[in-house]
């Protein structure tokens, strides 16, 4: 070996001392970098399986575990050592590189950076501040940013008991607990001033003052901010606001936005910050734009060059693609609750409503969010092309305009932090086949090419190892289940679905547009289907149901009941507690993920974009970001490009459409089998992984973002 090689060799595995790798590991365990670093993960988990299983992989949580003594010891293992060295370089060499794409390509963020407004961050299970799809956007969202390199902060709340824990009782029906998350746990930094004194801001809340202290939250090169109403200072009905995920009623509700808008802006400028962009993601934030407005007021601007000012600042991303599903409050209850603070904002009261009405002369009307956001933003947007253009014809009547192509709300369609949403097994497998290259989550060239490489046998041997351990996952997790439910042990399990079987996943939350049942339309063509003598097929679900959402949860009870029946034990299971990580489970390992929203309320829609990586199949309702993706070859639509007025017809017909797709197409395609090997089947995951991932990631929609919409002159 020459000594050039050597001492590159030297480089590539820097070794750190003891000390070193013991304070590196305390920073790792605090920095959700390692949420998308199966290496990262491994060496927490090396250190206690047990408590990183029964911790729901939380580091911080192991490590408060695990005295310092026993570390430098285990240190001491050159293995384990050389690991966390390798791991240690990878998360610095991240921290400070100088070469991302932000510094090349947005460089005018460099001071001031951009800063998203989001009511929660599906970052990881471990940090149970988030209910669905929204908040792991969100979580999606800093992560690419991150990665990026982009200056980039996120706002949000700490709820200290966050989104609920689902258990179903003996008769399916939902119950919610909810444990509390303590920040000693969690990976969070109380915000702190050069003296170490907390930072606190306080808000004017209805006819009282709420002081708010912060918790940072590092994500790769971003933080995210978790404001804290749980002070002793506070009233001690004002402490709980911020407990729970869209807890409470709406007064909560309202209080919980002020917290989030107001709050949001005064804790960033008590940081120093000057954001040069505020996004708001939906609408729950709106409220910041009220304390830029005073900001503005208050410097002697009049309303209208303050309403300029701020609108040059903010951009807005709405997601709910039907009237009722956007926040609205009673002129009584934003009286109530602004009756203090709108004697600082230099505006009457009428004016205050006049921001978020539909109609402001209609002086008995609602304040409603989205209105605010779209009164106040430079820029909106939907979050697919089905739902910009749903959008702009809901919202044309506020620019009293008859044509929606003059509205100006656009879209950027969703995608997923792809590195958040493979399992070790398929990060294993993408490493070997792209030699640690990780091009080709983005690059459609570079994924060709690796993708050319692999044969259909082991793109196949990937499948039945991801539909193993995801089944085996499942009995586990069943069998507690069913053990609280005073079922014998063993009296499924192994009985419990099979690795040979075609499996179907649906998990989501059971909002009712997502018609979680309607696959049980018919239920004796659909035990046809599942019990077919040569093709089988099986079906797992998870989902919560929002704790006020009683339709939601009898669709939870219907299902479960179903999983009881004699011709489905075993084949049709329902998994409590659907979580990130159950997630993270179910697109490993299923071969096809079904989505069955009413069209159009499913704005976009991103579970089905995280089973791609691990080659599962997407069969769909034409909605959302699913109508722009399906080609023909690259997963299953179900039913045409088009929706009914009648909601019945609606449904009978997208049944019909469903069950002739399965019982015609995808089930025979699964079982037709050269030397083993559903030829046709692995053919149509390489054109789903080569059609899907290089599209529907993070890091394509936050370019997006940046080109578009932060950009001031784009
Ligand atoms: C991805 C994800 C969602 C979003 O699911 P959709 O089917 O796109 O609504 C919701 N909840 C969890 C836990 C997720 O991981």
């Amino acid at each position: 070996m020459s000594t050039v090689t050597s001492s590159s060799l030297l480089e590539a595995s820097r070794v750190y001392s003891v000390p070193e790798q013991l304070l590196g590991l305390k920073q790792l365990s605090k920095n959700l970098w390692w949420s998308w670093n199966g290496e990262a993960q491994a060496l927490f988990a090396e250190l206690s399986p047990r408590l990183w299983s029964k911790f729901n992989h939380n580091p911080s949580e192991v490590m408060m575990n695990v005295s310092e003594q026993e570390l430098t010891a285990r240190l001491a293992d050159t293995a384990f050592s050389a690991q966390v060295s390798h791991v240690l370089k990878k998360f610095y060499d991240y921290l400070g590189s100088n070469t991302t794409w932000a510094h090349t390509h947005a460089t005018e963020f460099a001071d001031h950076p951009v800063a998203y407004f989001s009511a929660e961050f599906g970052l990881h299970e471990s940090l149970p501040i988030y209910s669905g799809g929204l908040g792991v956007l969100a979580g999606d969202h800093i992560k690419a940013a991150s990665d990026l390199g982009l200056n980039f902060v996120g706002i949000s709340l700490y709820y200290r008991e966050g989104y609920f824990q689902q258990r179903l009782s003996p008769d399916g029906w939902q119950q919610e607990l909810y444990p509390l998350y303590k920040p000693d746990f969690l990976p969070l930094d109380l915000v702190t001033d050069a003296d170490g004194k907390p930072i606190v801001v306080s808000v004017d809340l209805a006819h009282s003052i709420v002081h708010l202290q912060g918790w940072a939250v590092k994500v790769g090169r971003a933080t995210l901010y978790l404001l804290d109403a749980n002070l002793e200072q506070n009233e001690h009905h004002y402490r709980d606001i911020t407990s729970r995920v869209y807890g409470g009623d709406s007064t909560t509700r309202i209080n919980q936005e002020v917290i989030l808008g107001i709050g949001g802006v005064k804790f960033l400028h008590a940081l120093g910050l000057r954001p040069k962009v505020y996004h708001m993601n939906e609408g729950h934030s709106a409220f910041l734009t009220l304390e830029l407005l005073r900001e503005h007021i208050a410097s002697g601007k009049s309303l209208t060059e303050a309403k300029e000012l701020v609108k040059s600042r903010c951009v807005f991303t709405t997601h709910t693609p039907v009237p009722a599903g956007h926040d609205r409050f009673s002129p009584d209850l934003m009286d109530y609750t602004f009756s203090h603070f709108i004697k600082s904002l230099g505006i009457d009261f009428d004016t205050l409503m006049s921001l978020g009405r539909e109609n402001p002369a209609d002086k008995l009307s609602h304040f409603t969010m989205t209105v605010l956001c779209l009164n106040l933003s430079r820029a909106a947007n939907g979050v697919s092309e089905l739902h910009g253009s749903v959008s702009r014809e809901m919202w044309k009547h506020l620019y009293g305009t008859a044509s929606p192509s003059d509205v100006p709300i656009g879209y950027i369609t969703n995608g997923i932090h792809t590195r958040s949403w493979i399992n070790d097994k398929a990060d294993a497998f993408w490493r070997r086949h792209a030699d640690d290259n990780e091009a080709f989550f983005t690059d459609a060239n570079t994924l060709a090419h690796i993708l050319a490489g692999i044969s259909d046998a082991e793109l196949w041997a990937l499948r039945y190892q991801l539909r193993r351990e995801m089944i085996e996952f499942v009995r586990q997790r069943l069998e507690e289940q069913n053990l609280r439910h005073g079922w014998e042990m063993g009296i499924l399990y192994p009985h419990t679905l099979s690795p040979d079987v075609l499996t179907i996943g649906f998990a989501r939350r059971f909002a009712t547009y997502k018609r979680a049942p309607l696959i049980f339309s018919d239920i004796e063509r659909i035990s046809k289907i599942i019990n077919h003598s040569e093709r089988p097929v099986q079906l797992v679900f998870a989902g919560k149901a929002h704790p006020r959402d009683n339709g939601g949860k009898k669709f939870i009870q219907e299902i479960f009941h179903i999983t009881r029946m004699p011709q489905f034990l075993g084949k049709v299971i329902f998994l409590e507690n659907y979580d990130m990580n159950v997630t993270r489970h179910l697109i490993s390992g299923v071969d096809v993920w079904l989505n069955t929203p009413m069209r159009p309320l499913e704005a976009s829609g991103t579970s089905g974009q995280k089973v791609v990586a691990s080659g599962g199949l997407n069969f769909s309702i034409l909605d959302g970001w699913w109508r722009e993706a399906y080609n023909g070859s690259n997963g299953w639509a179900i039913g045409k490009d088009e929706h009914l007025p009648d909601q019945d017809a609606q449904n009978k017909l997208d049944a019909a459409a469903l069950y002739d797709t399965l019982e015609h197409d995808l089930v025979p395609m699964f079982y037709e089998r050269n030397k083993g090997i559903p030829t046709n089947w692995i053919a149509r995951i390489r054109n789903s992984m080569q059609t899907l991932m290089p599209v529907y990631n993070t890091h394509r929609m936050v370019t997006e973002y940046i080109e578009k919409y932060y950009k001031t002159n784009a």
